[in-house]
């Protein structure tokens, strides 16, 4: 079966040219036409000098070589907007992952998996009612990318592809070292070129990732899933705080704060009766003294297999001006796509009972 060319690195996919005997020079253009221009195609490319050309006939589509195909789309749907589009994409080995593709005024953000499932078990996640199935590749997580840049290439929108947030099917810092190598990929400038500081990271809270982040001075923005102010309340959510308190999560933020100098962004999902009070909002307030911290409330997305409900839209104010009134920044995210399931996993879930 042909390797995914979206896997190497500029530097390996210059070493496997030069190891065919061509001379480095090849590679820049081979990646402009991946990367930049996203063509599947490779054939007879008008960039491309005869000796690469010759090894595109002889190594790309051969079992023994490469691809430079995106995923099919499994399903589509949109919102009724038109905004908000999410794709089912199907992977080689006949996994699907969720990629959403949202617009703004003049832009768009792509959401991508880090991961077909996940092992985190958040009980308000429908992917993680799922479990965890595998760790997707570097080059599945940028072959979503381009899907997003195809999509847009194709409704005339050319490159308004402005954000990337890792926030569809799985945890980023459990898939660590594919998604660094990714996001190497999909920021390189002779490519893709997004800004480092356009792409969002966002963990359930896995503090080795985290640290390992600070430590290798990764430019990307952080978001924290945080959900609950004490460790029960937080626990009863996120399971994985079982294993990384959030005592420990959060002096992990602390030392990431100061060692990156970078403001971290927590995400807190609103439930109502559950972790929408106001004497709520002012524990996480106090939990956040001291670190350079943005709040952004997302009124729950109901899932099949969850009963909570969301958060009223009173409620949700009123938790926002607690945390105003004590001086952290708080935003409350739009509920971009609710009707088209567009909480991580609710469209694999409902798909799969297909
Ligand atoms: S919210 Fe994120 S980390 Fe939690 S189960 Fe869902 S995909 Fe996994």
């Amino acid at each position: 079966m042909p390797r995914a060319i979206y896997d190497l690195s500029f530097q390996a996919l210059e070493g496997a040219l030069v190891a065919d005997g061509l001379r480095p020079i090849h590679a820049r253009s081979l990646w402009r036409a991946l990367h930049r221009d996203g063509a599947e195609d490779l054939t007879d490319h008008p960039d491309f000098l005869p000796p690469l050309r010759r090894w595109v006939g002889e190594r790309v589509g051969h079992a023994d070589g490469f691809h430079a195909l995106r995923p099919p789309v499994h399903t589509e749907i949109a919102s009724s907007d038109g905004l908000t589009r999410k794709y089912l994409l199907r992977l080689d080995d006949g996994q699907t992952v969720e990629t959403v593709l949202m617009g703004y005024t003049g832009r768009h953000t792509a959401c991508v998996s880090t991961q077909a499932g996940c092992a985190m078990g958040c009980v308000f996640c429908a992917t993680g009612q799922m479990g965890f199935v595998r760790h997707l590749t570097a080059g599945e997580i940028v072959a979503q990318v381009q899907h997003c840049r195809a999509v847009l290439r194709a409704d005339g929108a050319g490159n308004t592809l402005r954000n990337l947030v890792l926030m569809g099917m799985g945890e980023p810092l459990h898939n660590y070292d594919a998604v660094m190598a990714a996001l190497e990929i999909i920021t390189d400038r002779r490519g893709i070129n997004l800004g480092p500081a356009r792409v969002s990271i966002s963990t359930v809270g896995v503090v080795p990732g985290i640290l390992r982040l600070a430590e290798e001075q990764r430019p990307y923005r952080l978001a924290v899933s945080l959900h609950g102010a004490t460790e029960a309340e937080r626990s009863a959510l996120v399971p994985a705080s079982k294993r990384w308190p959030l005592a420990e999560l959060i002096a992990a933020c602390r030392s990431y704060g100061a060692s990156t100098g970078r403001r971290i962004f927590f995400e807190w999902t609103l439930i109502a009766g559950k972790n929408d009070s106001p004497a709520t909002a002012a524990r996480l307030a106090e939990l956040l003294q001291g670190i350079d911290a943005h709040v952004n409330l997302i009124p729950l997305n109901p899932t099949g297999a969850f009963d909570g409900l969301a958060t009223s839209a009173e409620a949700v104010g009123t938790f926002q001006r607690v945390l105003q009134d004590a001086g952290f920044p708080a935003t409350v995210r739009q509920r971009r796509g609710i009707d088209v399931a567009a909480g991580c996993g609710q469209l694999r879930a409902a798909r799969r009972g297909e």
